[in-house]
């Protein structure tokens, strides 16, 4: 689970890091009621471990403990990029500014001081969920394509070389396709950039509709799509681009029923990553995509890939 899937669950997770039994007991009591699940690690590599395993939406950290300090796992969580974005509160005795302007530093979002108000942390813990909440929210807004409502570039980017990366080190079979409309810049001309972006969103609700749960759709630029079908073989990943292209192809456009549309496909994959070069597989998908266009359009060509294939690949 990511610490953003983490956030989605239904109760948040917190994490409590603090060598003191008596602190546990405590925030377990008070923080009964506030529809958090509250998890318990008793000192600082424990903690970074229990974070490691099943990042919680919120951290409560106390910063003297033997071994691992408090200030050692902010440093830890704030260089783990799968971790670093899980608020800390810090629970601390110690109450010097030296102290705090510290762990404010190291990248903590609040500092309690101990003996602290229970009343008071309840509403500072709400307050950071809400934050980060925001936070996720406007993050994964950023990634999303605002006409179609797919996945952006910037999305497609970073999820791609993980998921070549993960395909190359489970061994499991991994697809991606890049779709292109064709002619498309004489829908704009003949009907309008209104009519052509409705055929963009069309576009994207074709292949919205075809694929499974798992895949991960993405506006790439333009009028050009990229699917990745992770789990996905060569051959069933043909199978998908086929249906998407045919229902494309069948669609009767509202704005301009006289005129359809189509798309060609690049589909590049392999049944387990040959490499971990993820951009050498988007070029590969890419001159597949052109070797579409090139044998007259609405067609899918597909690969399946080698090494020395994605070594030459361009
Ligand atoms: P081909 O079959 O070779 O792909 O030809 P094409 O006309 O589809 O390709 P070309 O690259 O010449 O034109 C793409 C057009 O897509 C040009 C551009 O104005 C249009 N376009 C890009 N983004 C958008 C958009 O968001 N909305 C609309 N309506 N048009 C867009
Ligand atoms: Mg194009
Ligand atoms: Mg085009």
């Amino acid at each position: 689970m990511t610490a953003s899937e983490a956030h989605n669950a239904a109760r948040p997770r917190v994490l409590v890091i603090d060598d003191s039994v008596d602190v546990h007991r405590l925030l377990r009591a008070r923080l009964k009621h506030e529809d958090l699940d509250v998890v318990s690690a008793e000192g600082g590599a424990e903690g970074l471990e229990a974070a490691d395993n099943e990042p919680p939406a919120i951290v409560l950290l106390d910063l003297s403990m033997p071994e691992v300090d408090g200030f050692e796992v902010l440093r830890r969580l704030k260089d783990n990029p799968k971790l670093a974005d899980i608020p800390v509160i810090v629970l601390s005795g110690l109450s010097s500014s030296q102290d705090k302007v510290t762990a404010f530093d190291l990248g903590a979002v609040d500092y309690i001081t101990k003996p602290f108000d229970l009343t008071e942390l309840r509403v500072r813990v709400r307050s950071a969920l809400r934050m980060s909440q925001l936070m996720l929210m406007l993050a994964q807004k950023a990634q999303i394509d605002g006409l179609t409502g797919l996945w952006n570039r910037a999305y497609l980017d970073s999820r791609w070389p993980q998921e070549v990366a993960a395909c190359h080190r489970h061994e499991r079979p991994l697809s991606l396709a890049l779709l292109d409309a064709d002619h498309f810049k004489s829908i704009n001309d003949l009907y309008g950039h209104p009519a052509g972006d409705k055929v963009l969103e069309g576009i994207a609700q074709a292949i919205r509709s075809q694929i499974r749960e798992s895949d991960v759709a993405c506006r790439y630029g333009g009028e050009e799509f990229a699917i990745l079908m992770p789990e996905t073989t060569t051959p069933e990943a043909f199978v998908v681009c086929e249906r998407i292209r045919q229902h494309i192809e069948s669609i009767t456009w509202a704005r301009h029923p006289e005129r359809t549309v189509t798309i060609s496909i690049g589909l590049c994959g392999a049944s387990k990553a040959p490499s971990e070069d993820a951009a050498a597989w988007l070029e590969c998908a890419d001159k597949l995509l052109y070797a579409s266009k090139q044998n007259g359009r609405n067609r899918v060509t597909m690969e399946e890939i080698a090494v020395e294939q994605l070594r030459t690949a361009g």
